[in-house]
């Protein structure tokens, strides 16, 4: 197991990959901190499973760990389930001399991200993601956000963990459902920086599993190493179908569509509008949208969704700042670019296309 090294402006933390991770997360850990009290944040489905492997490993190797749970999904990213985590944070007497560590999916490491960015004015975190969306993307670059009924990740902090630490045998557990969420976000690493992995996808055996997940961690890594708080353009490149990804979210009230089949959709919507603006080939956008749909992705919304929700949730997305739209296109597989140029217009006629 060779670390990840992350680095983020002064900050630098290693991501680790491998098997039986969280009997070592105990020890894992004390090399990086010497603090006892601890926060354990999970979900109701993940809790069961695996809190109590990493609950007696910090216990042994010192640790007080106290563990604290949240509904699954994306319900429970809102600013009442922070207040919840904060209140019994405080009722366990854990102070601003405590760690947090966050056991699950993009959910609990996007709650708890921002929970330990504001509990005490700032708490150190460890990212222990189960999904494969959170070990190929959400657990790593320091963004933590939860939603308001004004947009999805309206409310957040910038706050990278001190470690990420990716245990590969949890992923077995994943409903399929859930497995391919993670797929959306590494189609999307593959169009707008890695043709080489796209062809690798295209056949895809799951003994690769390990090597795939810490491809997509170098590749985020890099990503956040040049552009930590997505100044410069060159992070929102990771936004490649989120805009619309997220304004679906939004519209199916969060409930109709998890977040990697939302960002398929926008995937497929960026797709179109790569064609029309961008240059790309139509038969890459045949691979890439054959790709989601290998991975069980989808690529059409239903006939009776209803598509003005979406437009409306996009004029409200905090990315179109000063009414400027600034749309992530790719030209070709491997590369994207922000343009200009893409228009209200051009994406509602992109969304009538699903
Ligand atoms: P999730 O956290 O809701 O997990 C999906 C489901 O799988 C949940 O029901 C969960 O309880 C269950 N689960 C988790 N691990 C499991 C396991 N090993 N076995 C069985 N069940 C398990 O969803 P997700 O797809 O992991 O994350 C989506 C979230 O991530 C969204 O809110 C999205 O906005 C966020 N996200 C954040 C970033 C970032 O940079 N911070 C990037 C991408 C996505």
């Amino acid at each position: 197991m060779t670390p990840i090294i992350i680095h983020a402006g002064l900050q630098s933390y290693e991501a680790l990959v491998g098997s039986q991770l969280l009997e070592k997360a105990g020890a894992l850990l004390a090399r990086k901190i010497a603090t006892s009290a601890c926060a354990v944040v999970s979900d109701d489905n993940v809790a069961p499973l695996f809190a109590g492997r990493v609950l007696r490993s910090l216990t042994s190797a010192g640790f007080a760990p106290k563990l604290i749970t949240v509904a699954p999904g994306e319900e429970s990213k809102t600013l009442s389930a922070v207040e919840a985590v904060c209140d019994r944070m405080s009722n366990a007497g854990l102070d601003r001399s405590s760690i947090l560590i966050a056991l699950g999916g993009g959910v609990v490491g996007d709650l708890s991200g921002f929970v330990a960015a504001i509990y005490h004015r700032g708490i150190p975190y460890v990212q222990m993601p189960t999904t494969l969306l959170a070990q190929v993307d959400s657990s790593l670059g320091g963004k933590t956000a939860v939603n308001t009924v004004a947009g999805k990740n309206m409310i957040g902090a910038w706050h990278h963990p001190i470690l990420v630490i990716a245990d590969v045998e949890t992923l077995t557990t994943l409903p399929p459902r859930e497995w391919n969420q993670g797929f959306a976000e590494i189609i999307k690493h593959a169009i707008v920086r890695d043709a080489g992995m796209f062809e690798m996808l295209q056949q895809f055996d799951r003994s690769d599993l390990a090597a795939l997940i810490c491809r997509n961690i170098e590749i985020k890594g890099r990503i956040v190493a040049t552009d930590e708080r997505e100044t410069r353009g060159e992070r929102a490149l990771l936004n490649f179908g989120h805009t619309v990804g997220h304004a679906i979210e939004r519209a199916g009230e969060f409930c109709k569509f998890p977040h990697g089949e939302a960002v398929s959709l926008g995937i497929a919507t960026a797709c179109e509008i790569s064609v029309r603006k961008a240059g790309l080939a139509e038969r890459d956008r045949g691979r890439i949208l054959s790709t989601l749909r290998a991975f069980d992705l989808p690529t059409l919304l239903p006939k009776d969704f209803p598509r003005r929700k979406i437009f409306e949730a996009i004029r409200s997305d905090k990315k179109f700042e000063r009414r400027e739209v600034r749309f992530v296109v790719t030209p070709a597989l491997g590369s994207a670019r922000l343009a200009t140029d893409v228009t209200m217009e051009d994406i509602e006629a992109a969304i009538g296309t699903l």
